[in-house]
C-alpha cells in the first residue's frame, strides 16, 4: 500500500492539465441541508441512543451528514419488522405489487433533480454520470413493473405420466432479502436491485455503504410514496465488517454488490447457512479496437468506457487493446479527447468528469500510476491529482508501455486510469482480454457487426458491448447482467434478475391411477407396462 496521503499528492500537481468545468452557484450545503438529512435518517433502523457517524462531501471535503449507526441487534429488529410486513405483501396479486414499481418510475423521473443532488454530494461524480443511475433505475422499474407477472406466473410443465399427471412450476418469494450495496452507484445498486425482489413478494433489509446512505434512504422514501409498505424496506447502516455479517446471518437470500474480497466472505457465510447469494463483484475490463473500427467513434466510446464516474464503475474499461495498424492514430484521437475533458464538481450539468469518492480511492489511483511510471510506463494523458478542484480529484489518465509486473496491468484500479496494449491478430486480442481471473464486461469496436459479435462470443465476460462502452448491455434490462469467474455469481436484470429472489415449487397432481403397481398388476407386470409405455411415448415422440 502506498504511503501517499492527499496532501502528498497535492504537492505534485503540475498546474496544467484538464480544464475546469464552470462551477455552479449551488453549494452542497444548500442542496443537502441538515433538515433533509434529519428527515431521511428517520428511515434508518437504529434504536436506543445510536452512535453517530459523519460523512464527507467528496467534492469539497466538508462535512456532509451525521447519521445514526445500527448495531447487530438493530439488524435483528430490522429483519423482524421486514418479516412481519412480508407476509401481507406476498399475499397481494403480483400486478398490485408491480404497480408500485410503475408509480415509482414516474415519481423518479419527476423528482430526479433531488436525487441527482444527493448522488453528486455523496459520490462527487459529475451530474451526467449521476443521471445514468436515474436512467438505469427507471428502466428496471418499468421493465419489472410490466413483466413481473409474466416472469412469476405459474407455468404448466409436462407431468410424470401424460394426461394422468398435472404439473405446475410455481414461484414463491424467498422471504427477506439481505441486500448489501457499495458506494459507487448508490441509487442503482440500492433500489435498482431491490425492485425485482419487491415485485417477487419479498421484503428487503438493505445495508448501503454509509458514505452513500442518504441516496438509498431517499429512494426508500420515494418508493414508500409510490405505495410500498414502509416496513418492507429496512435500511441499516454501520461498519461493513460488523453490520454486513449480521445481515447475512438473518437473510433468506443475499444480494451483494462490492469487491471480490468481501464477496468471497459473504459467499462463505451464506453457504454455511445454506442460503443462496448473488454476487456482483469487481472487474479488469478490456476494450478491443479492431483494425476496421471507426476510430472517432471508438475514441469517443473509450472516453465513456474509461472515465464515467471517474472510472469508479465496475464495468468500466481499464485495459485498451488496439490493433497495431491503427494504434497510433486511435491513441492520438483518444488522448486529445481525454485531455479536453472538463473536470468539475458543480451541482449542475456541464462537467465531463467529477471527483473520486475518498482519499482511499485517490491513494490507490495514485499508487497504480506512480508505481507504473517508476517501472517504465509512459503517461499519455493526465497522471496527476487535481487538488485545485477538490480534495480527491484525479485527472483522466492514459498509460502506455505498461508491463505485466505493474499492479495497474492486472489489479482493479477503480479510478480514471486506462492502459493501452497493442495486438497483431484477433487471436492474440481475445487471449489477452481473457487473461484475467475476472469476467465482468468487455467492449469490441469494428465496422463489421457480424465480426464484432463473433469476437464477442469468444470473450469470457458476462456482458459484451459491440460498438458501445457498457451502456448497451447494461441498459438492455431484459437480458441478464453479471460476472463470470472472480467477477461474481448470479445475474441482475432479465429473468434471472427476478427469479433469483424466488424459490421454485413444483405442484404435481396425480389423477385416476397411482405411479405404482395397481389394478391387480404385480411388481413385475407393472415394470413391463411402464417399460412398454416409455417405448410407446418415444415412438410417438411424446418424450
Ligand atoms: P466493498 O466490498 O468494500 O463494500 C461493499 C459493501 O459491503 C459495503 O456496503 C460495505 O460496507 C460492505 N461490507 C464490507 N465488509 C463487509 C463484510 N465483511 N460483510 C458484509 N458486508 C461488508 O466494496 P466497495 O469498495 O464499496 O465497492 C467497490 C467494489 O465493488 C469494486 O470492486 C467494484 O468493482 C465492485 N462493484 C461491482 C459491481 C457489479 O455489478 N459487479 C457494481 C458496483 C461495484
Amino acid at each position: 500500500m502506498s504511503d501517499l496521503t492527499a496532501d502528498a499528492v497535492a504537492t505534485e500537481h503540475p498546474g496544467a492539465g484538464n480544464p475546469a468545468a464552470p462551477g455552479g452557484a449551488r453549494t452542497v450545503a444548500a442542496a443537502v441541508p441538515p433538515s433533509l438529512v434529519d428527515r431521511l435518517a428517520v428511515g434508518v433502523t437504529a434504536t436506543g441512543e445510536p452512535d453517530l457517524v459523519e460523512t464527507v462531501a467528496p467534492l469539497t471535503g466538508e462535512r456532509l451528514a451525521c447519521l445514526p449507526q445500527s448495531t447487530p441487534a438493530d439488524v435483528e429488529v430490522a429483519f423482524q419488522l421486514a418479516r412481519r410486513a412480508q407476509t401481507a405483501w406476498a399475499a397481494l396479486p403480483v400486478r398490485r405489487r408491480a404497480a408500485v414499481l410503475l408509480r415509482f418510475h414516474d415519481l423518479l423521473l419527476k423528482r430526479q433533480d433531488e436525487v441527482l443532488d444527493l448522488i453528486q454530494a455523496e459520490t462527487g461524480k459529475a451530474r451526467l454520470h449521476a443521471f445514468e443511475e436515474v436512467l438505469a433505475v427507471a428502466m428496471a422499474a418499468r421493465h419489472y413493473g410490466r413483466t413481473a407477472h409474466a416472469y412469476l406466473k405459474d407455468k404448466r410443465r409436462g407431468g410424470a405420466l401424460p394426461v394422468l399427471t398435472h404439473a405446475v412450476e410455481a414461484r414463491r418469494p424467498k422471504g427477506v432479502i439481505g441486500h448489501i450495496s457499495p458506494w459507487n452507484y448508490p441509487l442503482e445498486l440500492s433500489v435498482g436491485d431491490a425492485l425485482p425482489a419487491f415485485a417477487a413478494g419479498n421484503a428487503v433489509v438493505n445495508k448501503p455503504d454509509t458514505q452513500t446512505a442518504l441516496t438509498a434512504l431517499w429512494a426508500r422514501e420515494l418508493l414508500v410514496e409510490a405505495g410500498l409498505p414502509a416496513d418492507l424496506w429496512q435500511v441499516v447502516i454501520g461498519d461493513g465488517p460488523v453490520i454486513g455479517p449480521a445481515v447475512v446471518e438473518h437473510a433468506d437470500y443475499v444480494s451483494f454488490t462490492g469487491s471480490t474480497r468481501t464477496g468471497r466472505d459473504v459467499a462463505q457465510r451464506a453457504a454455511a447457512r445454506l442460503v443462496g447469494a448473488s454476487l456482483e463483484l469487481g472487474g479488469k475490463n478490456a476494450m478491443l479496437v479492431l483494425s476496421d473500427a471507426d476510430l472517432d467513434a471508438a475514441a469517443a466510446g473509450a472516453v465513456r468506457a474509461c472515465f464515467s464516474s471517474a472510472g469508479q464503475l465496475c464495468i468500466s474499461i481499464e485495459r485498451l487493446l488496439v490493433h497495431r495498424s491503427v494504434a497510433d492514430e486511435f491513441l492520438e484521437r483518444f488522448a486529445a479527447r481525454t485531455r479536453a475533458l472538463r473536470l468539475g464538481g458543480g451541482l449542475a450539468y456541464g462537467a465531463d468528469m467529477g471527483s473520486l469518492v475518498s482519499v482511499r480511492q485517490l491513494e490507490t489511483t495514485t499508487r497504480h500510476v506512480e508505481e507504473a511510471v517508476k517501472a517504465g510506463a509512459t503517461v499519455v494523458a493526465g497522471g496527476h491529482a487535481r487538488p485545485d478542484l477538490g480534495p480527491f480529484f484525479f485527472e483522466p489518465t492514459i498509460l502506455d508501455d505498461v508491463t505485466p509486473e505493474m499492479a495497474v496491468c492486472s489489479e482493479e484500479t477503480f479510478g480514471p486510469v486506462v492502459s493501452v496494449y497493442r495486438f497483431d491478430t484477433e487471436e492474440e486480442a481475445v487471449a489477452a482480454a481473457n487473461s484475467t481471473p475476472y469476467g465482468l464486461n468487455s467492449s469490441v469496436w469494428t465496422k463489421d457487426l457480424r465480426r464484432g459479435r463473433t469476437v464477442a462470443a469468444r470473450l469470457r465476460t458476462g456482458t459484451v458491448n459491440v460498438n458501445e462502452a457498457y451502456a448497451a448491455a447494461y441498459g438492455s434490462v431484459a437480458s441478464p447482467m453479471g460476472g463470470m469467474g472472480d467477477s461474481g455469481l448470479g445475474r441482475r436484470h432479465g429473468a434471472e434478475g427476478i427469479l433469483r429472489f424466488t424459490e421454485a415449487q413444483t405442484i404435481a397432481t396425480q389423477r385416476l391411477m397411482p405411479i405404482a403397481p395397481s389394478f391387480g398388476l404385480d411388481d413385475k407386470q407393472f415394470a413391463a407396462v411402464m417399460t412398454s409405455g416409455l417405448r410407446a411415448l418415444k415412438a410417438l415422440r411424446f418424450r
